[in-house]
């Protein structure tokens, strides 16, 4: 029996690790497949408060190793479900069973898909959704880049170091990312953007990918752009499908939860993009892991105080 088990090892996560275990609270991180989450498939960090510039991987290392100073368990392993007929609650993972006093859902996002055919023929063979992991393969060749947002640009910026060209390719003719990301895409002398255009089809040969078939979507005329590679950069959806019907939920699947990040569940709190569809940022994230540990202390204090005959408001602001 754990007092805090805590579902992701993103920003989120970890923060809430950090917290959890400083309150002198027994707690285990659930890391999941993907160690670090999103951020640790970041390369270059700069608008982390305090490293002007890290990297994603090392950002979240240093996190892991704040929280198990503390004396968080870190558990690499995936949960499948949940029983939230809690506390105790019950957590099924790949390897067995958990339980603990109060959870804290972190289970982030993951990057959407074009859906267009040639994209599952070809990843890992020329179709990518991660700069970091797979940048390096691409010396010297042209590469595209789809989305306009600012995971988009920052990796295509951070593609400029291997590729010979960098060809951002958007829907519509203004980019949805900030003002500065913007500024260092257009400003870039390898990367130009295509505006107007969606990828209807990725071709290739046994070697791996060698154009993208694009069609413009004012006048519908057909294109071929020739690259290498193709890096999907178009948004994410929420990890959130163990919790239907077991949390309340909006429509497009973010869990909800209260300012204080409590969800439906009393016992259940919630951080980071798996309820935040709009800010998505590692600082938000940590901000709200933060929150949901100091919370979910307060719900565990209070269940001990009932256990010790101390009425559990009392024990939960005490
Ligand atoms: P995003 O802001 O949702 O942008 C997704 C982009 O993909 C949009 O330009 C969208 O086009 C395009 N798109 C969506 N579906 C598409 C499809 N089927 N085909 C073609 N294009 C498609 O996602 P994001 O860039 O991953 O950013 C997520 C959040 O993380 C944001 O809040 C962002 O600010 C934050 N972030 C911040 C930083 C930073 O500050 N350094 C870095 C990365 C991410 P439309 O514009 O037409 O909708």
């Amino acid at each position: 029996m754990h007092d805090i088990a805590i579902l992701g090892s993103g920003p989120a996560g970890l923060t809430a690790a950090i917290y959890s275990a400083r309150a002198n609270l027994s707690t285990v991180v659930i890391t999941g497949e993907m160690f670090g989450g999103q951020i640790a498939t970041t390369n270059d960090v700069e608008n982390y408060p305090g490293f002007s510039e890290i990297e994603g991987p090392e950002l979240t290392m240093r996190m892991r190793e704040q929280a198990e100073k503390f004396g968080a368990e870190m558990l690499v392993d995936t949960v499948t479900e949940i029983d939230v007929d809690g506390p105790p609650f019950t957590l099924t993972t790949l390897a067995g069973e958990i339980q603990a006093r109060a959870v804290v859902v972190a289970t982030g996002a993951t990057a959407r898909q074009l859906e267009v055919p040639g994209e599952q023929e070809y990843w890992g063979r020329g179709v990518s959704f991660c700069a970091t992991c797979d940048g390096a393969f691409f010396k010297d060749v042209p590469l595209a880049v789809i989305g306009g947002g600012d995971s988009a640009l920052q990796e295509a910026l951070f593609l400029t170091r291997f590729a010979s060209k960098v060809t951002v390719v958007h829907r519509r003719d203004q980019l949805r990312a900030g003002t500065y990301l913007r500024m260092r895409a257009e400003e870039d002398p390898k990367i130009e953007f295509l505006w107007n255009k969606v990828v209807e089809s990725v071709e290739g040969d046994a070697r791996g990918v060698t154009h993208l078939r694009l069609q413009d979507v004012q006048s519908g005329d057909g294109s071929d752009l020739q690259v290498e590679g193709m890096f999907v950069f178009i948004g994410h959806f929420p990890n959130t499908a163990m919790f239907e019907g077991k949390l309340d939920m909006t429509d497009d699947g973010y869990v909800v939860s209260d300012r204080r990040m409590h969800t439906s569940v009393e016992g259940i709190f919630v951080a980071g993009e798996a309820q935040d569809h709009y800010f998505r940022q590692a600082i938000t994230g940590a901000g709200e892991g933060c929150m949901a540990a100091m919370e979910a202390e307060k719900f565990v204090a209070g269940l001990e105080g009932a256990d010790a005959g101390v009425p559990v408001e009392a024990a939960a602001v005490g």
